[in-house]
């Protein structure tokens, strides 16, 4: 070999070498998987780990066991499209326009959605280059700029809104409709992407298809760190299950589909298992807002919570939550406050990933309290009602200037001046108002009020965007 001839082997050799070890993510290197599966309606007492005494739930109560459960876990908002919004972008929807008092969730006639200028999850994990999926009910703008694919996601496979919403009105009254439910009353589109692919949606099989879909995707992305969005549509009305689940609950109709639900979730955990992946994936369980006890046995139980969907009271807004990730979470229940707001957060601090920095951000990073090195940092919740600030909690301490059921036949909210206190400590069912005798945490609420009003920036409304005939 002549020396040039060397040289240049020498050389193509060392090239080779480095470039093979820097293109080599080693499993320590390798960012974790994130999976969030986020149920629709379902109630802080609606699992068996949660005290449901008939609803059987093993998967999520097995999950619960080698992970850990939130007992003080909040949605950013009461109803789908604000909380879905705060889950995805870190933020109170009132800071993205996501929130509004006159339609409180986007409609199949709705030309608004999540702006463009906002930064989900997704994207902001594509800067380390995660494979993206939407599987389930997104809900944040269903025209081709607002869905999942242009929001980070390389992939949708679910229903763009509600599953109650398209009601075919000559079928009968929406109450009715929902409460003896039929695929054909609801002419809900199921999307693959930007594309409708079945209208109705079959609503009998759709819990397993997602799972099906969510199963299929962890196992494409296996070798690839991965981002699974897996928003059920169930338990929200009209409820619907696969055949294999009907009259196995002591329950009734309602505890069938959660039973379903609880199977999909079994499904995910043990494809996570059977790849390999359990000790690289953090997996998140919670629901998107409370029970809609407008619909009695159809719709959940918020257990010793008081209320439900629609209101800022606990029952509305704290979600039974479960977080996964064998092997490196501190196994236990966890009585410290968090939020889906802290997702967007957490997820940027356990990737790597740079978290918006230009904007204010509403989560914290509940890392810490996660591989058991430190506390929640979490220490306050704002709870809005649609665009009105209600509530704030500090610590134990919740101080109400507003109150307002979710049940119907309140019109306007009730004004409270002093506002209303509870210790949910020692009172989580919201039962004894102690303000007289704390004037100095009143104080206190109202500063934080202030405080967190005074953040707030004047923003284009989404959800009143609508088609005028
Ligand atoms: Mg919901």
């Amino acid at each position: 070999m002549t020396p040039a001839r060397f040289f240049t082997a020498i050389t193509a050799t060392f090239f080779l070498c480095v470039f093979t070890f820097a293109g080599r993510v080693s499993a320590e290197d390798r960012p974790p998987n994130f999976v969030v599966i986020f149920a629709d309606d379902l109630g802080y007492g609606d699992l068996s780990c949660f005290g449901h005494p008939t609803i059987r739930t093993p998967n999520l109560d097995r999950m619960a066991a080698e992970g850990q459960k939130w007992t003080n876990f909040y949605v950013a908002a009461c109803v789908c499209t604000p909380s879905r919004a705060g889950l995805l972008t870190g933020r109170y929807p009132v800071r993205n326009g996501m929130a509004s008092d006159k339609k409180r969730v986007l409609f199949p006639e709705s030309t608004g959605g999540l702006p463009q200028s906002e930064i989900t999850i997704a994207r902001m994990l594509k800067q380390k280059d995660y494979a993206t999926a939407a599987v389930g009910k997104w809900h944040l703008g269903h025209l081709p700029e607002f869905l999942p694919t242009s929001h980070g996601f390389d992939s949708f496979f679910g229903i763009p809104y509600s599953n109650d919403m398209d009601r075919v009105a000559s079928k009968g009254k929406h109450r009715d409709l929902i409460l003896n439910p039929k695929v054909e009353y609801f002419n809900v589109p199921l999307m693959r992407n930007e594309e409708i692919v079945e209208r109705p949606a079959d609503q009998t099989t759709i819990t397993r298809r997602y799972t099906e879909e969510a199963v299929s995707f962890i196992k494409k992305e296996k070798d690839h760190p991965f981002f699974l969005y897996l928003a059920h549509s169930m338990p929200h009305v009209p409820l619907f299950r696969s055949p294999e689940f009907e009259g196995v609950s002591d329950r009734g109709f309602y505890g069938d589909v959660i039973e379903e639900v609880d199977w999909s979730v079994g499904q995910v955990l043990n494809a996570l298992r059977k790849e390999g992946l359990a000790e690289n994936t953090l997996v998140v369980f919670t629901s998107d807002n409370g029970p809609w006890l407008l619909f009695d046995q159809q719709g959940g139980s918020a257990g010793l919570l008081r209320d439900g969907k629609g209101s800022a009271w606990e029952g509305g807004m704290r979600e039974p939550t479960i977080f996964w990730w064998p092997g490196k979470l501190k196994q236990g229940p966890v009585h410290d406050m968090g939020s889906t707001l802290d997702l967007l957060p957490t997820f940027a601090a356990l990737s790597g990933a740079q978290k918006p920095e230009d904007r204010v951000l509403d989560g914290y990073d509940i890392s810490p309290a996660l591989l058991g090195t430190g506390p929640s940092p979490r220490q306050e919740m704002y709870y809005h009602q649609d665009v009105e600030l209600y509530a704030v909690r500090s610590g134990w301490y919740k101080c109400y200037f507003k109150t307002m059921t979710s049940y119907i036949g309140q019109k306007e909210p009730d004004v409270h001046d002093p506002p209303l206190l509870f210790d949910l400590g020692s009172d989580p069912s919201e039962k004894y108002d102690i303000a007289a005798e704390h004037p100095d945490i009143i104080a206190k609420m109202r500063e934080l009020a202030k405080k967190h009003l005074d953040s707030l920036k004047p923003v284009e409304n989404q959800l009143e965007k609508h088609v005028t005939n």
